[in-house]
C-alpha cells in the first residue's frame, strides 16, 4: 500500500498542512498579533507599506528632536545640516505627501513655534520661519506675519485651522507679497481684519473686502508706510515675479533693525533698480525666496548682513521643484554673505 498524500487520513493531511505553513510562514510574514503589545510596533515581514510609514514616523521625530536639539546659528552645525538633509528625504518622497507622519511634524513643529511667540522680545528682532515662504518678525513693539498660509489643499489644509488662527492672533499686522496660494489666504486676511489689525496686499488683490485690507495703489514706485503704533516704518518695493506684482517689503523696527522679505520675486528688469538698494537703505535681514532669479546679483544689491531663505520643500510642488535644503546649502555656501538656514517653526533672534 502506498503511503500518497492523498491516500493520508484527512486528521494526518490536516497536521502535515498546517507544519507545512508554520515552515513556510516566516518567509511572508510574521506571527501576529504576538502576546506582547510592545513587539507588535516591530512587526513588519511582508508589509512593506506599514515599514515604511513607521520609519518616516521614527525620522520626522528624531528631526525633530535634532533641531530642537541644535538651534539655528551662523555656525556650522552638521547635526542641523543632516537633520534638514533627512527632511529634504523624506519630503522628496512622494510616499509621505499628506501622510499623519508629515501632518504630525509640521503641526508640532508650528505649535513648538506659538509657544515661544508668546514670549516677550527684549532686544533685537526674532525672526520666524513658517511654511512655505511665510515668516514672522517680531520686535519689542510688533509681530508682524508676512505670506501666513495654511499649504495644502483647502479640504486639506497642512496647519490645523485652530493652530493657524491661534498664530495670527499673536501677530498685530499681516502684509502679502503676491496673490500665488502659496503666499496669500483670504481667509487668513480676514481673520487679521477682522481682529481690526491692518492687511496689506499687492496692487488689484481683495479690493473691497474689507477696510483693514488695503491695497498698493502705485506700481513701479516704492511707498513708505508708518506704522507709528507698532514702532516701525514699512517700505514697500515694486518687485515682480515674471509680470506680476510681487510687494517687497521692507520692515525698519524702532530699534533699528531692518528685515527685507522678497516674497516670489523673479524678474530681470526690476534688477536694474534692486541693485541700487545697497545705496538707498540699510538691510540687516534679507529673507528671500531661495530659488531667486540671479541670486548673486539679488543679495549684492540688497547688501544685508544676514540671509534667511524660505521657500524650500513647497509640497504642492514636484519633487524636483521642492527646493531641497542641500540645494540651498549647495547655492549660498559661496556668496559671501552670512546665512542661517531653518526649517518650519524655527526662529532665529537677530540683535
Ligand atoms: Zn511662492
Ligand atoms: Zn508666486
Amino acid at each position: 500500500m502506498s503511503h500518497h498524500y492523498l491516500s493520508l487520513p484527512f486528521g494526518m493531511r490536516l497536521a502535515f498542512f498546517t507544519i507545512l505553513s508554520l515552515l513556510l510562514l516566516p518567509l511572508s510574514a510574521q506571527e501576529r498579533p504576538v502576546d506582547n503589545p510592545r513587539e507588535q510596533y516591530c512587526i513588519f515581514w511582508g508589509y512593506p507599506d506599514n515599514y515604511l510609514d513607521n520609519q518616516s514616523r521614527e525620522c520626522f521625530k528624531k528631526i525633530d528632536e535634532t533641531l530642537k536639539a541644535n538651534a539655528p546659528s551662523k555656525k556650522e552645525n552638521i547635526n542641523r545640516d543632516m537633520a534638514l538633509m533627512a527632511l529634504d528625504m523624506l519630503l522628496h518622497d512622494t510616499r509621505n505627501d499628506n501622510s499623519d507622519a508629515f501632518h504630525w511634524f509640521i503641526n508640532t513643529r508650528l505649535e513648538t513655534m506659538l509657544a515661544d511667540m508668546k514670549q516677550p522680545v527684549k532686544k533685537g528682532v526674532k525672526i520666524y520661519k513658517l511654511y512655505n515662504d511665510g515668516f514672522i518678525i517680531k520686535s519689542k513693539e510688533a509681530t508682524i506675519a508676512i505670506d501666513l498660509v495654511p499649504g495644502g489643499k483647502k479640504n486639506s489644509p497642512f496647519i490645523g485651522d485652530s493652530l493657524l488662527m491661534a498664530i495670527a492672533r499673536e501677530c498685530d499686522a499681516m502684509f502679502v507679497s503676491h496673490f500665488h496660494g502659496d503666499h496669500a489666504n483670504l481667509r487668513v486676511a480676514k481673520a487679521f481684519a477682522a481682529a481690526g489689525k491692518t492687511v496689506i496686499a499687492p496692487k488689484g488683490l481683495w479690493v473691497d473686502v474689507d477696510p483693514n485690507i488695503k491695497q498698493l495703489l502705485t506700481e513701479n514706485e516704492p511707498v513708505t508706510v508708518p506704522f507709528a503704533n507698532l514702532g516701525m516704518t514699512l517700505k514697500i518695493l515694486p518687485g515682480h515675479q515674471d509680470d506680476i506684482y510681487n510687494n517687497i517689503y521692507v520692515l525698519t523696527f524702532k530699534n533699528g533693525i531692518s528685515v527685507a522679505h522678497t516674497g516670489d520675486q523673479y524678474n530681470q528688469e526690476d534688477l536694474k533698480w534692486i541693485d541700487n538698494i545697497r545705496n538707498e537703505m540699510h538691510i540687516d535681514v534679507l529673507l528671500v525666496n531661495c530659488w531667486i532669479n540671479s541670486l548673486e546679483r539679488t543679495v549684492k544689491g540688497f547688501n544685508p548682513r544676514l540671509i534667511i531663505t524660505g521657500h524650500e520643500n513647497e509640497m504642492e510642488h514636484t519633487i524636483d521643484h521642492r527646493e531641497a535644503y542641500w540645494m540651498t546649502m549647495r547655492k549660498y555656501a559661496p556668496l559671501p554673505y552670512t546665512n542661517v538656514l531653518m526649517t518650519w517653526g524655527e526662529n532665529y533672534l537677530y540683535k
